[in-house]
């Protein structure tokens, strides 16, 4: 269990000594409302997440204890609207909260995030988005159906769209393709680095629909929640990653496979439109690694202060290097959360280039910067410290994987940054 003993809290109700947030609600002028939930997150996974994590990790299984008590606790439906019997948590709140799961397991964090933009996009993202009357009706009446069965019955939604081509990266459209049959489509294809596969109940697939005499098109993606018990659907190839080992992001392949009406996700276009208008919707995977950053962090003031249980209470602290090391990680640290938290508070439809800019320039900072702390927290802690009995180098390796995540991989947001930033829509040197 990771608590800083400079900054714990000791709470009335269960004498656990709690860690700060990572965002402490009055200075980041967080409402009671979001502070709960997100106080909620922390508890659980300080309390429970933090002392399996290294099982999951050691044995790349999947968390799905953590995952029936996020369904105890109402996490599941932290995007859902009340009206749907959800938390109704805004983009914020799920940020912040997403970040506290991340800080005492990077894997749970991370699979969580594929399931809860499932109710995210659907959600208060879409409510955002065009559509006339009778497609939002429509949407209004699927999207129902998919909140109950999270709410109800705790099923859980993974999010795969890697291809192992361009389209993840927003390139060219989807290569699994969804045939429109009656009542349905019939989906082929293939998708990589699948997170919870095989304990997913719904993948939520990106897909190109099939238009008679039409090339394939972005504009045709589709967002589909395919039943994991749906015939024609296989989870393939073995999974034994550097990090991030309990995602269980294995292959999954459709071989015509049916998906009825109501699994849309989101209606005809709209996810074409939400890619284009809602840009922050691909910042949702950086929540984690900031969780990571301050993980890292956690550990290192515990560890020179001689605080860390099952290591002998020595301490460090008093050598000038050491301090000098903490004082860059703790620069690193405010400076990865000053950036995000703008970026996340600032998330809506429509945002200016100065915004978009800003939001990939978060996404680099929180991904690249998570691993410059743990790589810190190595350097500083010493041997001892990574031994695979302490948490410190799950957090090393975890927070290396960050940087790959599509569609915002950290060379991606360089590239867009880079060009973008030089040059203005349609604008060209020829
Ligand atoms: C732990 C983990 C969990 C994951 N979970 C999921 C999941 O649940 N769902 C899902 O869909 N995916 C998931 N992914 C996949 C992830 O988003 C990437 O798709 C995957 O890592 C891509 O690997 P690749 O080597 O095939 O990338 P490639 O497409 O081969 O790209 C390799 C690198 O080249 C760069 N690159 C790619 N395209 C361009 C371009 N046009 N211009 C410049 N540079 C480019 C990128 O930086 C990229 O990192 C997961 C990955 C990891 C590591």
């Amino acid at each position: 269990m990771m608590t800083v003993q400079a900054s714990k809290t000791v709470t009335d109700v269960d004498k656990v000594d709690l860690d700060k947030p990572i965002f402490d609600s009055q200075a980041f002028r967080l409402n009671d409302e979001q502070a709960a939930i997100i106080a909620t997150a922390r508890e659980l996974g300080q309390t429970v997440f933090a002392g399996r994590a290294g099982t999951y990790d050691r044995d790349a299984v999947f968390p799905t204890e953590n995952y029936r008590d996020l369904h105890r606790a109402g996490l599941l439906g932290i995007a859902i609207p009340k009206k749907h019997g959800g938390l109704g948590a805004d983009y914020q709140t799920y940020a912040i909260a997403a970040a506290e799961i991340g800080r005492y397991c990077g894997a749970t964090a991370l699979t969580w995030n594929m399931h809860v933009c499932s109710t995210l996009w659907s959600g208060p993202l879409a409510d955002d988005l065009d559509m006339d009357g009778p497609t939002r009706a429509e949407h209004e009446h699927r999207r129902a159906v998919h909140y109950k069965r999270i709410v109800a019955d705790g099923a859980v939604y993974s999010q795969p769209f890697s291809e192992g081509g361009a389209a993840a990266a927003g390139g060219v459209a989807f290569g699994t393709e969804a045939k429109p049959v009656k009542g349905g489509w019939i989906v082929n294809g293939k998708k990589i680095f699948a997170s919870l596969s095989g304990h997913a109940d719904y993948y939520g697939v990106l897909c190109t629909e099939i238009v008679e005499g039409e090339k394939a098109s972005r504009r045709n993606t589709l967002y589909l929640a395919l039943p994991a018990k749906a015939g024609g659907v296989s989870v393939v190839g073995d999974w034994d990653p550097l990090g991030m080992r309990g995602t269980v992001s294995r292959t999954l392949l459709f071989k015509d496979a049916f998906v009825p009406e109501d699994a849309a996700l989101m209606p005809r276009g709209v996810y074409f439109q939400a890619a284009m208008r809602w840009p922050h919707m691909f910042l949702t995977l950086s929540p984690t690694y900031v969780g990571l950053a301050q993980a890292a962090y956690d550990f290192t003031v515990r560890y020179l202060r001689g605080e860390v249980p099952g290591t002998p209470p020595v301490k460090r602290r008093m050598y000038p290097t050491k301090q000098i090391a903490v004082a860059q990680m703790q620069i690193k640290l405010e400076q990865i959360k000053a950036i995000w938290f703008q970026a996340i508070t600032e998330a809506c439809a429509n945002p200016t280039k100065e915004q978009v800019l800003r939001a990939y320039a978060a996404q680099y900072s929180a991904m690249e910067g998570a691993n410059e702390v743990a790589t810190l927290a190595i350097r500083t802690c010493g041997g001892q410290a990574m031994l695979k009995s302490l948490p410190l180098e799950r957090i090393y390796r975890d927070s290396r994987c960050g940087s790959l995540m599509l569609p915002w991989t950290a060379e991606l947001c360089l590239d867009r940054i880079g060009r973008e930033a030089l040059y203005e829509t349609g604008e060209s040197d020829d």
